[in-house]
């Protein structure tokens, strides 16, 4: 007899392996993916039963026995791109202490090197004959990268510069691979040249031994310990004692220091520089999609399997209902199933507009690039370590052991909402990106038509009509109309055509650019309340000095507007990320459904069958019903992330108060829905 599972799968009308080829942009790179992760799975060496009962020296060790045996299956399975080596490091579902090595030693490498010391360097590090740690952050400092205090002083007598910790708070401290493994590191440090301060700049530094791995002369390295997760890595700290390396060491790549002990760089180095964030940043954005929907793929097996209730109150019938039947079991899966695949669109976005920006070098594409992968990556981050909690809570008491597979998944993840930064540091640069777009945007010069970032040209359409507003004397008129959506819905889905979906698509995002807008036009505010204050202030006038004084005692934030305003600043950038993610959903979605009707749809999969096999990312994998189900999901996420803030919406003029009670319908409507084409199938992502 078929079990649950299987019955769920075999109703369903969509193809797994349909979406599988979405997911992977399809069947080359599937057919690869599945060759090494099965290789994986079934190497002993990568076996994780007994991980549960081992602590974290014997994880570690257990993770270094991993790399050898990693390194054996790159060399047999001769990959040929970082991508495959990625690939295959995913499945072996460990972070190996050589993560940091991967994921930024060699990228910087890459990146800020000059071509001389990529020779010397590069292929050492690719064939991990150098391992390298990234070490930035220190006891004393984070966040504020300016303030490190290790220093690399230039001694032009020796051509040589001297890397020193000067005291236990300038201890690098966290970077993984530091304890025991790394050979080599890239160290910030302040750049001294002739008793001048240059800021933070990266150098090469030898740790351990080529012979016998210990710490060479003057270096104290260590372990962190045991942590709340990740515990099969090995987070350092290191203090070097007046270390004398090459000057030739100094990562010479955007900034430049000659034998006479002359600096020079390249024009906005500093920004070109940041750029290896972006690549760290796409990455997380879409390791975060697979994450959650493993969490998810857990947790709707579990809900499809556990009957929990009886179908029938009287006591007659002994049948009990699977737990995903409960709309509030559906009502937490289902929108972060929904999230899981717009992620997964959004970090191909991140990815497409980082490889078009290091191909094309422009970089007034940089400060754009920065804003949305800084504010993305933090919402990200911060829902997907939620969501994954969720899933987890969905299991009851099962969800709780470690066997479950949570706890793990959880504890390796939720580090990528700390480094590379927090939160509420990235989302004020984030933030302070939008306040600049919006002053652009309302600028009132005739003389220059505004330049707007592209992802913020919606602003630029807000200032338009706020202008037609102000002249006509008209009413703006264009809250998303919730009733046409849920008339639509009734019909169900196979009544609804793909114009009647991708108006009611337009209808949600344009009711989020006016959300978006709102919330930045009130930081916008405040920072003008506040600066107007701090002025009022600086010349004396005694309302300002009032003010100011009623918020002394609460820190010197009080003397800067933009810190003031920081929460708003905040808001909006979160507003902005849901804007980015449901666009980049919505997109993905399109390029899927367009050739449908110029009935090309079959173009991409008979390309694929060929024998001479060529991909293209515009390549068409899915059947009309996957579509729907897609457009489904984006309608979910778009409903319930407007429940979520409706406030904002309903001060945006976005929807109408009495529009309200009609957000929990929708949502319901679109759970049945999407809960009916899905025959409660399992989140396709996974399905490979
Ligand atoms: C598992 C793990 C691995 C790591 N790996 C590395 C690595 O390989 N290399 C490396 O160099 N570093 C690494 N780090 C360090 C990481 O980058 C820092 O922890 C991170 O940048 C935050 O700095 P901090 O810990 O000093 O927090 P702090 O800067 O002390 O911040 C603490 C809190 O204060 C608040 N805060 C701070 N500044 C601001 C601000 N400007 N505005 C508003 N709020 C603020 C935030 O809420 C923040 O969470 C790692 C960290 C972890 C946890």
């Amino acid at each position: 007899m078929a079990s649950e599972l299987e019955l769920n799968r075999t109703l369903s009308k969509v193809r797994t392996n349909n979406i599988a080829l979405l997911i992977y942009g399809g069947q080359i790179r599937l057919n690869s993916l599945q060759r090494t992760w099965s290789k994986i799975e079934n190497d002993p060496e990568f076996h994780k039963s007994d991980r549960p009962f081992k602590n974290h020296s014997e994880r570690y060790v257990d993770a270094c026995r991993k790399i050898k045996r990693f390194q054996e299956v790159a060399e047999e399975e001769n990959f040929q791109s970082l991508d495959e080596v990625y690939d295959a490091y995913m499945a072996i579902d460990e972070n190996l202490p050589i993560d940091v090595h991967l994921s930024m030693f060699i990228p910087i490498m890459t990146m800020h090197t000059s071509s001389e010391q990529k020779e010397r360097w590069l292929s050492a590090a690719q064939s991990f004959r150098m391992i390298g740690a990234y070490a930035q952050t220190e006891l004393a400092h984070g966040s504020n990268v300016r303030g490190i205090e290790t220093s690399a002083t230039y001694d032009v007598a020796t051509d040589e510069f001297i890397i020193n910790t000067p005291s236990l708070s300038s201890a690098k401290w966290w970077p993984g691979g530091l304890g025991h493994t790394a050979t080599h590191a890239v160290v910030y440090a302040n750049l001294i040249l002739k008793g001048r301060n240059y800021g933070p700049h990266p150098f090469m530094v030898q740790l351990r031994s080529l012979v016998d791995h210990r710490p060479l002369p003057h270096i104290t390295l260590g372990d962190l310990g045991p942590k709340q997760g990740y515990n099969s890595m090995d987070n350092g700290y290191a203090l070097f004692d007046r270390v004398r390396i090459p000057r030739t060491d100094m990562l010479m790549g955007f900034a430049q220091v000659s034998s006479a002990g002359e600096y020079s760089k390249q024009e906005g180095a500093e920004k070109i520089a940041f750029g290896i964030m972006l690549d760290v940043r796409a990455r997380i954005c879409t390791n975060s999609a697979y994450v959650l929907a493993r969490a998810l793929t857990i947790s709707i097996r579990y809900s499809c399997v556990r009957v929990q209730g009886f179908v029938d109150n009287s006591g007659r019938n002994p049948q009990e209902r699977a737990v995903i039947e409960y709309p509030t079991q559906q009502r937490v899966l289902m929108p972060l199933l929904s999230l899981a695949y717009a992620l997964h669109f959004t970090g191909m976005d991140v990815k497409r507009s980082y490889t078009a920006y290091t191909r094309s070098g422009d970089t007034s594409l940089l400060s754009e690039l920065h804003a949305s992968s800084a504010g993305l990556k933090a919402y990200i981050t911060a829902h997907v370590s939620e969501g994954m909690e969720s899933c987890r809570k969905m299991c009851g008491g099962h969800g709780f052991l470690l066997n479950a597979g949570f706890s793990d998944l959880y504890t390796s993840y939720l580090p990528f909402s700390t480094l590379e930064g927090t939160k509420e540091v990235l989302q004020q640069q984030m933030g302070r990106f939008l306040l600049k777009q919006y002053s652009t945007a309302f600028s009132t010069s005739k003389e220059r038509p505004p330049v707007m970032a592209p992802s913020t040209l919606y602003l630029l359409e807000e200032a338009q009509l706020a202008h037609t507003q102000k002249h006509s004397g008209m009413g703006r008129g264009s809250s998303v109309d919730l009733q046409s959506i849920l008339t639509l819905l009734e019909g169900g889905d196979e009544s609804i055509t793909d114009e009647e979906y991708a108006e009611a698509e337009e209808a949600i995002l344009r009711a989020h650019s006016m959300r978006s807008s709102w919330c930045i036009a009130t930081s916008a505010a405040a920072v003008g309340k506040w600066t107007k204050i701090q002025k009022q202030q600086d010349s004396g006038i005694r309302e300002g000095t009032k003010t100011l004084d009623s918020v002394k005692g609460k820190g010197t934030a009080a003397q800067d507007p933009l810190l003031i305003a920081s929460v708003e600043l905040c808001t909006a950038a979160e507003a902005h990320s849901e804007l980015l993610i449901l666009r980049s959903f919505s997109n993905g979605i399109r390029s899927q459904s367009h050739s449908h009707s110029s009935s090309s749809g079959d173009k991409g999969r008979q390309m694929e069958g060929s024998q001479e096999e060529v991909e293209v990312e515009s390549a068409v994998y899915l059947e009309a019903c996957e579509v729907h189900a897609l457009r489904l999901m984006l309608l979910l996420l778009g409903v319930s992330m407007l429940g979520r803030s409706s406030g904002q919406f309903l001060a945006a003029g976005a929807i109408r108060i009495e529009d309200f009670p009609m957000i929990g319908t929708s949502l319901m409507l679109l759970l049945l829905l999407l809960l009916l084409l899905l025959s409660l199938l399992l989140p396709p992502l996974l399905l490979v």
